[in-house]
């Protein structure tokens, strides 16, 4: 990780080094706290962070979802956002908005904790740095719908995804594929994922996964280009005779996928659709298609 120069906390900008909490944390101990993950990117005009206002949208639903009273409003976060990527003159990278129950109660309800609200940004480049990958199915279920709030970004949650990739450490695979308690295809562990079937894109339905931002836009892109799009249960064994997949995330972008569990995706390279996509997405947030501007804050 490469530390920039300030990092937002509760209203202040504080240095990098001394952004610090207390070991006591409630949020540490039990994993409840609401977090974003969001991209900033370099376009004619200057920095932009791609669609802020729906990180903002989903971070307050996963805060509501655990009744955490967020101390700062949308439009307090929005400008220090904006001001710490600008501070920090971070051209392009990510920020990670959090929310967490601080110090001064130790027992499971979050009541009386105190509330922080972080932001913090540095470069990042690729998350998934492979022109394709090859993918395992976890043998962890994607946690159901009604065992947590399975569609919130609460930390909590990816212990699910970490207890998943823990299983490939060490082998040649680069992502899990988690499927849903019924047993159908439903996210990589910090990715939302898509085939090509027949010239459409099929996706898993909502419910057993994060509605992903980068889902919402390759959606909306896909259907203004006139490929159809369809949200569905989705067995595995189908997933493995489509045309063409490719993962969907903030950190990930549009990242085709080869294989899942050995059995080689379409012809294993990356197919017509993926690649437009792919350029239409990168387009997109680096300012190039002027349709799409309202998604771009500037931070100048
Ligand atoms: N699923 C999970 C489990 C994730 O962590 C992420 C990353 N936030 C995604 C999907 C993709 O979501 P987004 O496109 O909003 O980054």
């Amino acid at each position: 990780m490469q530390a920039t120069e300030e990092i937002w906390i509760n209203g202040e900008f504080v240095p990098w080094g001394q952004a610090r909490t207390h070991v006591l944390a409630h949020t540490l101990h039990y994993g409840a706290g609401a977090f974003e993950g969001v991209r900033a990117y370099r376009t004619a005009e200057g920095t932009a962070i791609f669609r802020l206002d729906a990180h903002l949208d989903r971070l307050f639903y996963s805060a509501a979802s655990i009744r955490m009273p967020m101390r700062f409003g949308r439009d307090a976060l929005r400008a220090a956002s904006v001001g710490l990527v600008r501070r920090n003159r971070l051209e392009e990278g990510y920020l990670r908005p959090i929310a967490f129950f601080g110090y001064g109660v130790m027992c499971v309800s979050p009541e009386q904790a105190p509330v922080d609200v972080v932001i913090a940004c540095w470069p990042w480049g690729a998350y998934l740095p492979h022109e394709m990958v090859d993918l395992k199915i976890s043998r962890y279920p994607r946690i159901p719908p009604d065992a947590t709030v399975a569609d919130a970004k609460l930390t909590g949650n990816y212990l699910n995804g970490i207890l998943a990739v823990n299983e490939i450490r060490g082998t040649k695979y680069h992502e899990v594929l988690l499927l849903d308690v019924g047993g159908h295809v439903a996210e990589g562990s910090g990715e939302n994922v898509f085939f090509v079937m027949g010239g459409q894109l099929h996706t898993p339905r909502l419910g057993a996964i994060l509605p992903g931002i980068t889902r919402a836009t390759v959606m909306r892109i896909a259907r203004d280009e006139g490929i159809g799009v369809v949200e569905r249960d989705i067995r595995p064994e189908e997933a493995f005779g489509a045309d063409e997949a490719f993962f969907t995330g903030t950190a990930a972008e549009v990242t085709p996928i080869r294989s899942i569990d050995d059995r080689v995706i379409g012809g294993g390279e990356v197919g017509p659709v993926t690649r437009r996509l792919r350029k239409l997405y990168l387009d997109v947030v680096h300012g190039a298609e002027p349709r799409y501007r309202e998604f771009l804050t500037p931070v100048e």
